[in-house]
């Protein structure tokens, strides 16, 4: 994958915040970032508790989904029939008068439907994922860098 993540914490008492990079490559995709976040738990150092993992952005989201990519293609249809980019939306028009500010409307409504995050359990040191769950970044107007925080919480013991 030519998507580059990096990621550091900051630890204080039972609650440990990591923050992930996430460089994306296309104005659209579903990026597995569900490494990256069991990476920051493990830095944690805990054991037990719960991963928030947060999208700091309006148009980039997190989801929980399978991650075969026939699905994933499906995904990204679904936001286009939903929400198409050639659409007109109000939003535009102001874009229109802003310089370097892009005409993304329908990124805006994809992130409406998705959601900035998602909490997943942590238990002896892991995450608790389902056999096909898979932590996704959404990039709805890309290719950009997105900042993810990760914040676990939890006990050491
Ligand atoms: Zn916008």
């Amino acid at each position: 994958m030519s998507t580059r993540h990096s990621t550091r914490v900051v630890k204080n008492a039972g609650v440990c915040t990591g923050f992930l990079t996430v460089e994306t490559t296309k104005p659209c995709e579903f990026v597995d970032i569900t490494d990256t976040v069991e990476e920051a738990v493990g830095k944690s150092g805990i054991s037990s508790g719960t991963a928030l993992i947060f999208s700091r952005h309006t148009t980039a989201a997190i989801v929980i989904s399978e991650a075969e990519p026939g699905l994933l293609r499906d995904m990204e249809c679904m936001l286009e029939r939903l929400a198409p980019e050639d659409a007109d939306y109000e939003h535009n028009a102001m874009a229109r008068t802003i310089p370097d500010e892009p005409e993304n409307g329908h990124a805006h409504l994809h992130h409406l439907l998705l959601g900035a995050s998602e909490t997943v359990p942590v238990l002896e040191g892991c995450l608790y994922l389902g056999t096909w769950q898979r932590i996704l970044l959404a990039e709805l107007d890309g290719p950009r860098p997105r900042e993810i925080i990760v914040q676990i919480t939890g006990v050491t013991a």
